[in-house]
């Protein structure tokens, strides 16, 4: 298959032939890649099972871990859920468009294949102006998981998307790097005190301001019937490199990241520091994520992990951030990008 890329702009939007021709793609069950302000996702039809089989394929993601519906509008709520509960009026109007992703009983419409089997259903609003376009234009939702293979980061560019998924996708629309960079946050509203599934930017504090209780599930309290969310149980943002994060005191972090990587061959690791740190290291590759004080983090994660990783190198060392600002969330990727190899100092 041969992948078209179109591009969308900030000043320009879309060319009107090229949105037709995604419309065309998705009421036909293809699939196309577009930039949202979290990561680019991968679109498909979200009332057509064929759609989410092609995207489980295309992503090699496994049929159990379920897709997120995107609209534009939230009057087409009640057309995909069976019930509204309050806390998600009070959320929706606090945070929609945007990162945050609610959890609801499914319509009979929503296809089994998009949600995993399960009788819920992931809906999102997001605020990205090419997205909002695209998702308008649509008379469907769109099934969008983050547009990259399975397991590895998600894509903040659509050279990312390339990389992963060039010529088994028929569509990507380049809208250059996104703004936020990790994933939306999940809340489950079917519980009786709504569960944040995913941490994401919309922080804990952030909902409990808009709605009280709240619980945070990191996947650990449901051991017997395994996590709530289930694309937890899997593998994800994980670079070919081994990696390893280092949490602590920065100083501290610096000069422990120094002593490892010392013992390695300069070209065989890889260091993610941040603009603040990154003249700290003298030996290996260092690749800044971003800057602390900008609090610009979240947006260089994955593309800092795709980076080293190009490099080939063995090992990667990151340093932590959870004292940082939403940390919670940045953490969260960090060390499943790490497969849980974390030094805390
Ligand atoms: P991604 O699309 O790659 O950002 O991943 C979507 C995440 O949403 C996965 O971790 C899913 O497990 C989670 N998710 C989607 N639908 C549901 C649902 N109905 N119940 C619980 N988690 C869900
Ligand atoms: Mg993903």
């Amino acid at each position: 298959m041969k992948t078209r890329s179109i591009v969308w702009d900030e000043k320009y939007g879309f060319c009107k032939d090229e949105l037709q021709e995604a419309k065309r793609i998705m009421e036909r069950g293809g699939l196309v890649a577009f930039p949202t302000e979290t990561v680019y996702g991968l679109g498909g039809n979200g009332l057509r099972s064929e759609a989410a089989d092609k995207i489980y394929a295309a992503k090699g993601r496994p049929s159990d871990n379920p897709l997120i519906l995107h609209i534009a509008d939230k009057e087409k709520l009640p057309l995909y859920v069976s019930e509204i509960p309050e806390h998600a009026n009070k959320l929706s109007e606090a945070f929609w468009p945007g990162p945050l992703t609610m959890i609801f009983h499914k319509n009979e419409c929503i296809p089994y294949t998009i949600t995993g089997g399960l009788d819920t259903v992931a809906i999102r609003m997001p605020s990205h102006p090419g997205a909002v376009t695209l998702l308008k234009f649509m008379d469907f939702p769109v099934a969008a998981p983050s547009a990259n293979i399975s397991g590895k980061p998600s894509p903040t560019e659509a050279s990312h998307v390339k990389e992963d998924l060039d010529g088994m996708i028929d569509m990507i629309i380049d809208g250059g790097e996104v703004g936020i960079g990790i994933e939306s946050t999940i809340v489950d509203l079917t519980e009786e005190i709504p569960v944040i599934l995913r941490p994401g930017s919309v922080t804990k504090e952030m909902l409990q301001a808009v709605i009280g209780d709240i619980i945070f599930d990191n996947g650990i309290i449901r051991q017997d019937s395994g996590p709530k969310a289930p694309g937890l149980k899997y593998r994800h943002y994980a670079p070919n490199a081994k990696m390893t994060v280092i949490d602590g005191e920065r100083k501290r972090v610096v000069a422990k990241i120094n002593e490892l990587a010392s013992g390695f061959s300069a070209l065989k690791v890889g260091i993610l520091a941040t603009e603040e740190t990154k003249n700290s290291y003298p030996k290996g590759h260092v690749v800044s994520i971003g800057s602390r004080k900008e609090g610009t983090l979240t947006k260089g994660l994955y593309r800092a992990i795709r980076e080293a990783d190009r490099l080939g190198v063995e090992q990667i060392y990151s340093e932590g951030f959870s004292k940082e600002p939403n940390s919670e969330a940045l953490m969260n990727r960090l060390v499943k990008a790490a497969g849980h190899s974390i030094i805390t100092l």
